[in-house]
């Protein structure tokens, strides 16, 4: 069965999640920090694009001792299982996503990735060979369902989302949106990639709640039309 995917995503009033330079930036405050380790802490697992590892170096361990108690008691690892898109395994092996905290992680290739990258990877993370050039997301979740994997949050960045997308693979987004223009053009977006041409390929979206949260906006969306195996 494939997994059931949220995004959630902090953007500036302008739509930019980080600098044109892929600098990362504090968007959200303390309020929005404590409800994303509580969205991370009810998931199998946490996955970002290997773009989002070598501009931020991010753990996407739970931060908090209570969610961390929350996930033991339900018979967990205190962190969900981190999953990396990399298809020619960039990830360097001192990564903090590979090396702090306690549980699993998931290094995701494609055919591009050398044998010896793998070997080397492999001391570190459990490799999954999917797609030919790119990572291929289809066989991908299918996959991550069959290792038991049923609830993926996926943290960024603007290229995987906006390949989770074009595939139909995203069920629910939360956009926190802060009070600071960052601007560029060339500065990432929440859907980078190729973006849609025809209206009608847009994926429409169900507003479940727009929430104040210190000095942003969070929105929940629902993505309409999104295949789910438990629909
Ligand atoms: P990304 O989305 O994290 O990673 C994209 C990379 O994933 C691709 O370039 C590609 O690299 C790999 N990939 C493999 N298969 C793919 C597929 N099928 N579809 C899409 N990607 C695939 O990188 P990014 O767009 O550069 O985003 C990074 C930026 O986002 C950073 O500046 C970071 O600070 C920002 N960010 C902001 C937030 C926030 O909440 N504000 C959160 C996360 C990240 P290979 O070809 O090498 O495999």
């Amino acid at each position: 069965m494939r997994p059931y995917v949220i995004v959630n995503i902090a953007m500036s009033a302008d739509g930019k999640i980080s600098t044109r330079e892929r600098r990362q930036v504090r968007i959200s405050g303390a309020q929005d920090f404590a409800r994303v380790d509580r969205l991370k802490a009810a998931c199998d697992a946490v996955m970002v694009g290997i773009g989002t590892v070598l501009a931020d170096d991010p753990s996407l361990t739970i931060k908090s001792e209570e969610c961390r108690r929350y996930r033991r008691k339900q018979g967990w690892d205190d962190h969900p299982v981190r999953i990396v898109i990399d298809s020619s395994g960039r990830i360097s092996p001192e990564a903090s996503i590979l090396n702090k905290g306690e549980g699993k992680r998931v290094v995701v290739v494609s055919k591009r990735a050398d044998a010896s990258t793998i070997s080397l990877l492999e001391r570190k993370a459990t490799l999954i060979v999917a797609g030919e050039d790119e990572v291929d997301l289809q066989v991908l979740m299918n996959e991550l369902g069959a290792m038991g994997i049923h609830r993926v949050l996926v943290e960024g960045g603007g290229t995987l989302i906006a390949g989770l997308i074009k595939e139909g693979l995203v069920n629910e987004i939360y956009t926190f949106i802060g009070n600071v223009i960052i601007g560029g053009k060339d500065a990432p977006t929440f859907s980078d990639g190729e973006g849609f041409i025809l209206e009608s390929a847009f994926p429409r979206l169900s507003l479940q709640e727009a929430r104040r949260i210190e000095q942003g906006i969070l929105l929940h969306w629902i993505v309409e039309n999104t295949y789910h195996d438990s629909d």
